[in-house]
Formats: C-alpha cells, sequence, structure tokens
C-alpha cells in the first residue's frame, strides 16, 4: 500500500528525546547565541500550552523543533500576530 502522508509525518522521522538531546550537546547550544536557562524554560512553557505544538516538540508553524530553537538568541516564536515567547504573552 502507498503511504501519501508527507514524509515529516511518518514514524521512521519522529524525533525523540535522545535524538534531542544530542543536539544539544553540541557547542552551539553552549555558547553566548544561547538565551538564559530560566528564558529557555519560558519559551518552552509558552510552547507547551500552544495549540501549535504537535507531538510535544513540532511546531505547527515553522516546523521546528521547539527544544532546539528555543535555545537560540536569534529565533522567535512565529504564532500568528503574537509572539508567544515573550514574557508578556506567558505572564
Ligand atoms: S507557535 Fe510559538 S509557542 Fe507555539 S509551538 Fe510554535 S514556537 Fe512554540
Amino acid at each position: 500500500m502507498v503511504d501519501n502522508r508527507c514524509k515529516g509525518c511518518r514514524d521512521d522521522y519522529v524525533v525523540d528525546s535522545k535524538q534531542i538531546e544530542r543536539v544539544l550537546a553540541s557547542p552551539m547550544f553552549r555558547s553566548d547565541r544561547c538565551v538564559s536557562d530560566s528564558e529557555y524554560l519560558t519559551r518552552l512553557d509558552a510552547c507547551m500550552s500552544c495549540p501549535k505544538l504537535q507531538g510535544g516538540t513540532t511546531c505547527l508553524v515553522c516546523g521546528c523543533i521547539v527544544q532546539i530553537t528555543a535555545k537560540l538568541k536569534e529565533k522567535r516564536c512565529p504564532y500568528p500576530g503574537e509572539d508567544r515567547w515573550s514574557i508578556e504573552a506567558v505572564s
């Protein structure tokens, strides 16, 4: 039978926590390109209550893995019309 789902939705493309941890262990994620731990947790809290989060990892707006993207200072939440990572949006 033909699998017509997009590649990213297939089970063999599901990202697990070990893969995320492996990426986050790279030197880039210990540099000044990253936000503080508290800002990281604030961003992830916003994602965990967001209707655009799928499977606890994937942002349906931009397709990113939020546990990775939220680490980077230059990244912004792409929620339409509202940056859910901003302090005002979360509090
Ligand atoms: S829209 Fe923003 S808050 Fe929602 S999952 Fe994507 S990055 Fe996270």
